[in-house]
């Protein structure tokens, strides 16, 4: 505490020593209104914070205490509204935080973090604001449009599930635990990237280059030292080590389910999203584990032949068996053996630039989407960002988006979208376009699993990009986490297509991928399938035994992680795609029982894009229309089930994810 105390004196001090305007609380007369990243300083988050809480508490005040009768037009569009000061700053400082983390950043975040939580609790627990929701809600909501509906639910949703029906001495219990979990999740964050830095300095790679890593090194007891560092991140003993604060953050998770009625978080959790509950989710899975288990075994019998043939020549001791560490290295081998793929000879013909251009062009065709380079424009990164302005194809504004694919040890590993502002119609009626960023860690030419990640997080982009909604809680990605991946996985479909890869796929002489190679990359997309499937099921299935339990009290994380695994007849020879300890996506980052959403959504885009290829053409513009105004358009503003339903004319059907990964 007093340590957070010092640097808010410091923090303040330094602020009022100063006569210049603090940036957020200005008008941004910049292109595009893009955030003025050059005129932001360090010290202007939390004044800006503190005036943003300010601010959005007035507004909320006003509508609170209007005297006429609620009115979805009094109540929750000036709540949508509401706001803006904190949305410029967590648009900015989320974005940062996550690309160029320096430590004056995470004492911002130490103390951005608390007065964050403490003010939406402040809003969640606002009795006089959920009465005038509830209001409506119970009201008649005929003169609403679907989306006002929509986005009334979300709100009503949001405020029955802040606990504010319960008894004062609960809901009080509730806020203690949003803060203590908020900082504790992260802390565990920092941790794993802090042991991802450790691992980077150790070995020479980064933790996003680890497969690769695992694929090209010889020296196997090297590669057995990679893994034992790679799966023991957090888990070390040391300043770092997570695993008290997991069993910490999983004990207030518990308790907050049990506040809220429900016998564990993943029930609490899942409610709201399309799967609707654990046993939904438990089932699905479980089919998903049998097949891909049936497959990995086949995958390690082919191995084990030429790890065997290595044994012959001498290279490995008699009795050698495929273990974790080879997994790659072996699967790699059979690759060039059975596709005669060599990702080495792949490479040249994916340099990064050249693949941007390929998500471009498949984007251009079949949405009708332009991308125009933006020099001089504020960015937050001026050597590594890249920023366009993105049109219809009327030339009308659909935003802004920056790519941001290189890696820098500020970074933390993986890819991903974020979003520095949501899209809207204001108060006045103005259109406001969003600023989408696509963030990676990528080297100057790709393989065949980073160009599908280059696809993916570009899916979301357009997820983002071509929105048109009204209210920005269901604008571009603001859907629910089962449904989200669905539209970066679908665009990931056309990251191998012939026609496309004409066009974008060339050497640096200019030459295009020769044919033969095109084949083997579309026959060795199934290749390993049964790794892939697996190690990602298994990982889904460990999130969702994690918040399906219902106490931690004498848990040893080593042992329940290996009851589960042993559970879920996961096989000796792989690991599941995070363990708990560096669990970032379910431990600090909002995918806590949502992690089976990639798999989940992959049911849906495989079937999306099944309706394509039936049609005889992936190219047919009818149908990518379609798949614009139906989803891309559209957000959260219709229940997904009814949009998937209003594209496909059925509902989805899993018979194209199995065969898309071999597994049929
Ligand atoms: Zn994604």
């Amino acid at each position: 505490m007093k340590k957070i105390l010092t640097i808010a004196i410091a923090v303040m001090t330094m602020s009022a020593c100063t006569t210049r305007e603090n940036p957020f609380l200005t008008e941004w007369n910049t292109p595009y209104d893009i955030p003025p990243f050059d005129e932001i300083e360090v010290d202007d988050y939390i004044p800006a914070i503190k005036e943003g809480i300010a601010q959005q508490q007035k507004e909320i005040d006003a509508i609170t205490s209007n005297p006429e009768a609620a009115t979805f037009e009094n109540t929750i569009a000036p709540y949508e509204e509401s706001g803006e000061i904190l949305s410029k700053v967590a648009g900015v400082l989320y974005n940062i935080t996550e690309t160029d983390r320096t430590a004056e950043l995470d004492s911002v975040m130490e103390l951005a973090i608390p007065l964050m939580t403490e003010h939406s609790d402040n809003i969640a627990f606002n009795k006089a604001l959920y009465e005038r929701v509830a209001a409506i809600w119970n009201g008649d909501q005929s003169n609403l449009t679907r989306e006002q509906q929509m986005v009334l639910k979300k709100h009503f949703e949001s405020f029955e599930r802040s606990g504010i029906g319960l008894p004062e001495d609960k809901q009080a219990r509730l806020r203690e635990i949003n803060t203590e979990m908020a900082t504790k999740t992260q802390k565990i964050g920092n941790n794993i990237l802090s042991e991802s830095n450790a691992f980077k300095e150790k070995f020479g790679i980064s933790v996003s280059d680890y497969p690769n890593a695992m694929t090209t090194t010889e020296d196997r007891d090297l590669r057995r030292q990679m893994f034992e560092a790679y799966t023991t991140r957090g888990h070390n003993g040391n300043e770092f080590d997570n695993r008290q604060l997991i069993l910490d953050v999983m004990g207030l998770r518990i308790e907050k389910a049990q506040i809220m009625g429900y016998n564990n978080p993943a029930e609490f959790i899942l409610e709201p999203k399309m799967a609707h509950d654990p046993e939904t989710v438990d089932t699905f899975l479980d089919g998903i584990m049998t097949a891909a288990v049936k497959r990995a075994k086949e995958e390690v019998y082919d191995m084990q032949k030429v790890m065997d043939e290595d044994i012959a020549a001498g290279k490995l001791p008699a009795g050698s068996k495929i273990e974790p560490w080879d997994w790659w290295y072996y699967a790699e081998k059979v690759r060039k053996l059975k596709y005669d793929l060599d990702e080495d000879l792949i490479k040249p013909y994916f340099k990064l630039e050249n693949v941007v251009d390929g998500i471009f062009i498949a984007a251009k065709t079949l949405y009708g989407v332009n991308m125009e380079k933006l020099e001089g424009v504020p960015s937050y990164n001026k050597e590594k960002v890249t920023t366009y302005k993105v049109t219809d194809e009327k030339g009308e504004l659909l935003g802004i988006f920056t790519t941001d694919y290189l890696p820098r040890e500020s970074k933390r590993g993986g890819a991903w979208m974020n979003n520095i502002r949501e899209q809207k119609v204001d108060a006045k009626g103005n259109m406001i376009r969003p600023i989408i960023v696509n963030v990676g860690n990528l080297e100057e030419y790709l393989n065949v699993d980073e160009v599908q990640t280059v696809f993916h997080e570009f899916g979301h982009a357009l997820h983002g990009l071509l929105t048109q909604c009204h209210y920005p809680s269901v604008s571009g990605t603001n859907v629910t986490r089962d449904f989200v991946e669905m539209f970066s996985q679908f665009n990931e479909n056309w990251a191998f297509q012939p026609e496309l890869l004409a066009q974008y796929a060339k050497n640096d002489k200019g030459e295009v991928i020769p044919q033969e190679l095109v084949d083997k990359i579309n026959n060795s997309l199934k290749f390993n399938q049964g790794f892939m499937t697996t190690e990602l099921c298994a990982a889904s299935i460990l999130d969702m035994k994690w918040h399906e339990l219902e106490s931690v009290e004498g848990l040893d994380i080593d042992a329940f992680e290996k009851k589960v695994c042993d559970e879920m007849g996961l096989i000796s020879e792989i690991v599941p795609r995070y363990r708990t300890t560096y669990f970032n996506h379910i431990f600090s980052s909002g995918y806590s029982a949502g992690y089976y959403g990639y798999l989940w959504s992959e049911v849906l885009d495989k079937d999306a894009f099944s309706i394509f290829e039936a049609s005889g053409n992936v190219w047919n513009l009818e149908l990518a229309k379609k798949f614009k105004q139906t989803f891309l358009e559209r957000g959260g503003s219709e229940e997904p089930m009814t949009l998937y339903k209003e594209f496909a004319g059925r509902e989805p059907d899993s018979n194209a994810f199995l065969e898309g990964r071999g597994l049929k």
